[in-house]
């Protein structure tokens, strides 16, 4: 049998203080990336019924933007995820930890947090329970598998170097030190790479060589945003290989296939284990401020549990897993505002951790949204001598270019160049903001004072992260 898995996610750039998407200009002709991503893959995958015939998982933040945003498209996840069920008895979605973090890198609370919620996300969206998870870049460790046993998870997927042994296939029985067991499928390595990077005509020659059953994992992106016109290939195959196609979850039913070893520590997209993520690995290019921004979210973790703990005890914490309720749109009104500004703390702790911070070597808008949310975190717990911390920590890690957008004398071109963002969200391109005259160049925004003919260039994917303190 040949089991599709599509990881559908893209980076939640929203703003942490107005939780909205503002535009992006690198996007274009679309608002931002959301907007350009779905119209190139989600919603003509979601037309040509793919979903119907693959396991997919949706990262919560996009799945969210999409129920808002593309109701068509999440209407069709769902009934995908239906049609998987009817068809092999088991449905084709998978959960996704609410926050696309690196569970191996943060502390085990944090990562049942983060599970939990993104099972009770898939419990209201799915309308039924999960049987498997998709681990974010597939960051693996026996930790984290504990917890996924834990929270009632049968299986996860991982790579063949994550795996020693590296036999591709599943389910696999992985035996965790607590006695009790999950299951992995691993997906073909060979196979998956030569579709995501090379498109159909040199997976169907690999394919050819292939025995067995076939796992194949990749971005869902990669059908019509990374390779055009692979989502109408993807249409093709299935409408010809129809009785071979199964999802995970038929494949889990018939029980064990073998044994494998975990490789802790390890994931999909980084040969260094979890460098990418917490030191200068060489991943992308030289990133000489990873480590440092590793160390300044580890300490703003530490910093925010800290007030909720002294303040609550190990309440707090059983407080902070029911939260979820209210994230799904429930009543906050059992909480006081002081019990909300903690646990709004923890919330925004956790979004400060997703991964795409430090994914490329370049400083760049996903880094911005990490510190814009490490300073919310912070500004909740109404200390101000913890936000000069952080700015302090801060300095010692970025370059000069995204410092300036720190220093107190360029408050006025700031606030012009913010209203400018601000207008042009809802189409009033205004290039006259008081006495400030705003244009974009290329990826900048030059701002010129009339009054004292100064000029000032921010860039772009940055500026959001400096209003600040
Ligand atoms: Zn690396």
């Amino acid at each position: 049998m040949i089991a599709f898995h599509l990881h559908l996610y893209q980076p939640d750039r929203a703003d942490p203080w107005l939780e909205l998407l503002l535009p992006e200009p690198s996007a274009s002709p679309y608002r931002h990336w959301n907007e350009r991503v779905s119209h190139e893959s989600y919603e003509p995958n979601a037309e040509l019924g793919n979903y119907e015939w693959v396991n997919f998982d949706v990262g919560p933040t996009l799945l969210t933007w999409l129920k808002n945003y593309r109701p068509w498209v999440y209407v069709a996840l769902l009934e995908a995820d239906r049609a998987g069920l009817e068809r092999w008895g088991h449905g084709n979605a998978l959960a996704h930890p609410y926050y696309h973090v690196i569970l191996p890198l943060v502390p085990r609370r944090d990562r049942e947090v983060l599970i939990h919620w993104g099972v009770e996300f898939f419990k209201r969206h799915f309308k039924r329970g999960p049987e498997g998870i998709w681990l974010p870049e597939m960051a693996v460790d026996v930790e984290t598998l504990e917890v996924l046993a834990d929270y009632g998870i049968g299986f996860t997927i991982l790579t063949q170097s994550q795996v020693r042994g590296g036999r591709a296939g599943g389910p696999f029985k992985a035996v965790l030190p607590s006695g009790r067991n999950i299951a992995v499928f691993v997906r073909d390595e060979g196979l998956s790479n030569a579709l995501a990077f090379g498109g159909f005509e040199r997976f169907l020659e690999a394919l050819r060589g292939a025995s067995g059953d076939v796992i194949v994992a990749l971005d869902g992106e990669t059908f019509g945003h990374h390779i055009r016109g692979a989502e109408r290939e993807l249409a093709r195959f299935i409408g010809s290989h129809k009785n071979e196609l199964a999802n995970l979850g038929k494949l889990y039913e018939r029980g064990y296939v073998g044994e494998v070893e975990i490789i802790e520590r390890t994931s999909w997209s980084c040969p260094h284990g979890l460098g990418r993520w917490s030191r200068d690995c060489g991943c992308d290019g030289p990133a000489p401020w990873r480590e440092g921004l590793r160390e300044l979210i580890d300490w703003l973790g530490r910093t925010v549990d800290a007030a909720l703990e002294q303040r609550y005890g190990s309440a707090g914490w059983r407080m902070l897993m029911e939260y979820i309720g209210v994230i799904l749109g429930g009543d906050s009104s059992k909480y006081t505002p002081e019990q909300l500004r903690l646990l709004e703390a923890q919330r925004a702790k956790l979004a400060a951790n997703t991964s795409d911070a430090w994914f490329f070597s370049r400083l760049g808008i996903e880094f911005g949204i990490a510190v814009r949310w490490a300073l919310r975190a912070l500004e909740l717990l109404g200390d101000l001598s913890l936000i000069s911390e952080f700015m302090d920590r801060l300095s010692r890690i970025v370059p000069e270019d995204v410092l300036m957008l720190y220093t107190p004398g360029i408050r006025g071109p700031l606030m012009a160049a913010m209203m400018y963002i601000t207008l042009s969200v809802h189409g009033i391109a205004s290039d006259r903001i008081g006495p400030y005259i705003v244009r974009p160049v290329d990826d900048e925004l030059e701002i010129f004072d009339t009054r004292t003919r100064e000029r000032y260039r921010f860039r772009y994917d940055l500026l959001w992260s400096a209003f600040v303190g």
